[in-house]
């Protein structure tokens, strides 16, 4: 077995779904590097269950790039493996196990290719930092970021190894995540002049989100590498109501939004907080208890196309892979290109398998 799968099997063996900790994990790579003469720095979350890593191979001198991967997984509720998929198992030329691809492999890659790295004085560093809960809103790299601004301010590039099938990307969009809720006054549904209803509120707001769904589609840029070439809203999560009988007196609506990178957000959060506030006061109108409150972040860390694209240059140069290519997903990269690195997406496997049951990465994808 390579040294990449056995590191990768080790990975995917820590349960490293985001709403779990991340500390074994992170032990066992601080361990391993540390057998390797590899000091790292490890960063808690403000919780303390969960903590990003930073190691530097090769001289201590400015310069040099970043590997980034993340630690945590998406869960595998309600999904059906054929395999134990906290088990690496290979079947055929591919090895399944949730992260498999998304993006342990990666990580493992980066792990296993340290002792060359140690072997090949390197004139400037390669720096391996590793985040926690990039799936549930990159909040590892958020604590990342700045840090890595103070204490690598010269790095030339970060490589954020997401599978894109080793295709260079350079741009992806943003994504933001809203709760609205809605608070009305219960009431009997035969007397409905005595109450207000949340499940109304609701739905006039997602009416609104609808019509701007549809314009997003309407003003699509046919220029646009994106699929779909705009951006979108998903009216994720909806609840409201406990009987057929009952006027509603508490509706949620969960929403995401993914964001073009050039999109001006600033612009759509205006509009999701000026039709909040209309619904607000048209529930109010009726009775003055009522309430709708929009829970909202505007930043959507897209991944911009740079001018310059150091780091789109640099993977160029070792991938071969001249395309220009865009997702649709996020990555952490886009907070490290926020707080001021050069940032490209570009990593094995494919996000075809990702998050899927039976997740898998090709062999040939790992040991290449
Ligand atoms: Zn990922």
């Amino acid at each position: 077995m390579s040294q990449s799968i056995e590191i990768l099997s080790k990975l995917v063996s820590f349960d490293t779904v985001s709403r779990n900790s991340n500390l074994d994990l992170v032990d066992w790579v601080v361990a391993y590097l540390a057998d390797l003469g590899v000091e790292c720095q490890t960063f808690k979350s403000p919780c303390g269950t969960k903590a990003n890593m930073l190691a530097t191979i090769g001289p201590d001198v400015p310069g040099g790039v970043v590997l980034s991967g993340h630690t945590d997984v998406v869960p595998v509720d309600d999904q059906i493996w054929a395999t134990d998929p906290f088990e690496l198992t290979q079947k055929g030329t591919r090895l399944y196990g949730r992260g498999s691809c998304d993006m342990k492999g990666f990580d493992a890659i980066c792990l296993a290719k340290v002792p060359e790295m140690l072997k090949a004085n390197l004139k400037t560093p390669i720096h391996l930092a590793f985040s926690y809960d990039e799936e549930v809103g990159l909040l590892g790299a958020i604590e990342l970021a700045p840090r890595l601004a103070e204490i690598l301010p010269d790095v030339k590039a970060i490589l954020v190894g997401e599978p894109t099938e080793m295709k260079v990307v350079e741009q992806h969009k943003g994504f933001m995540y809203l709760k609205a809720v809605f608070e009305g006054i219960e009431a009997h549904s035969s007397m409905p002049y005595l109450g207000v209803s949340s499940n109304v509120a609701a739905t006039k707001f997602m009416s609104a989100l609808v019509a701007m769904d549809e314009e997003f589609a309407a003003s699509k840029d046919n220029n646009s590498p994106f699929l779909p070439p705009h951006s979108t809203i998903n009216i994720a999560v909806i609840s409201g109501g406990t009987a057929g009988n009952i006027i509603p007196n508490k509706s949620v609506v969960d929403v995401s939004i993914r964001v073009m990178p050039e999109e001006d957000v600033n612009a759509i959060v205006g509009r999701i907080t000026a039709e909040m506030d209309s619904i607000r006061s048209w529930m109010q109108d009726q009775d003055p208890a009522c309430n709708a409150i929009l829970d909202l972040d505007a930043d959507t860390y897209g991944l911009r196309k740079e001018p310059d694209g150091q780091a789109a240059t640099l993977c160029r140069r070792y991938s071969g892979d001249n395309s220009d290519n865009v997702v649709s997903y996020g990555t952490d990269g886009g907070v490290f290109q926020k707080a001021g690195f050069s940032v490209a997406i570009c990593g094995p496997g494919s996000i075809d398998q990702a998050h899927k049951p039976d997740e898998f990465i090709e062999i040939s994808q790992i040991e290449a």
